[in-house]
């Protein structure tokens, strides 16, 4: 039997009278409460028991974005007993005992066993969770040349660059603004290592989110008027080792940790 997939296909079954009967304002507001699972379709009065029958708990409901990076971690998980671990470790950086391949991850020790169970020091939420199994599964393998390009420069990172930007170097520039601690706790949380000041940048830090996905931050303090800026590079090979979704997806999760870090610990 096919499933309700919206408010609209609920609210074609209805009369449409507006009547109130149901308590909502509308019958549109009732399908709409139908389609969100607050209300149940049998609680129009006006629909016959053949349509209600048909109908009952035939909602599909939408996903969260957070059930859908569940179930996509859920799969991932499940192709992992389908790779050789062993050949895998030495594809992506990483080493193989005890039935674990073990990568680092911002320097600190993340698992996976040949059933997809997940170990690691740091905690893993599926920002996190999606890429590293990406990068296990289909990355990795390229050596990093040296040559840092900013995220538009990678193949595909033009068209994405403005989520890029909004999603992961605005947020980490205002901390970087805000927070006096920034850069240490870049170094001390994320096993980050300072360089020499690449792009004439005041301070740059370089962090291994993965082992062949080096990312470098750099950051120009305000002076005479003008903002500070701040920006994120990658290494050239960072699309042969990771799909731009993923890089994609790391950074924002990386992001993500920080700002919780940084708001939570941070002393201005
Ligand atoms: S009781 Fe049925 S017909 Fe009346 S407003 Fe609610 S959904 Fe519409």
């Amino acid at each position: 039997m096919a499933e309700l997939k919206n408010t609209m296909e609920i609210f074609k079954l209805l009369d449409k009278s507006n009547c109130r009967e149901c308590n909502e304002k509308t019958c549109l507001a009732f399908a709409a409460a139908v389609f969100k699972g607050k209300r149940q379709i049998g609680e129009c009065p006006h629909l016959d028991r053949e349509t209600i029958e048909k109908y009952s708990g035939k909602t599909k409901r939408a996903q969260s974005i957070e059930e859908d990076m569940a179930d996509a971690v859920a799969q991932l998980k499940g192709k992992i007993p389908n790779i050789d671990l062993t050949a895998t470790a030495d594809r992506v950086g990483g080493r193989f005992s005890n039935d674990k391949l073990t990568i680092r991850i911002f320097g600190r020790n993340f698992s996976v066993d040949s059933n997809g169970r997940l170990f690691s020091d740091i905690h893993i939420n599926p920002w996190l969770a999606i890429p590293v199994l990406n990068y296990i599964l289909e990355g990795g393998e390229t050596p990093v040349s040296g040559k840092w390009v900013p995220f538009r420069e990678l193949s595909n990172g033009m068209v994405r660059n403005p989520l890029f930007q909004r999603r992961c170097e605005d947020p980490l520039k205002r901390v970087a603004d805000e927070y006096t601690d920034f850069f240490a706790d870049l170094l001390d949380i994320f096993d980050g290592k300072q360089v020499d000041n690449l792009f004439d940048s005041d301070i740059s830090i370089v962090l291994y989110p993965l082992p062949l996905v080096p990312m470098l931050i750099c950051y120009w303090k305000p002076e005479e008027g003008m903002e500070s800026s701040f920006h994120l590079f990658f290494d050239a090979t960072a699309e042969d080792n990771l799909h731009i979704d993923s890089i994609y997806t790391l950074t924002a999760g990386f992001v993500h940790m920080f700002e919780k870090i940084a708001i939570r610990h941070a002393v201005k």
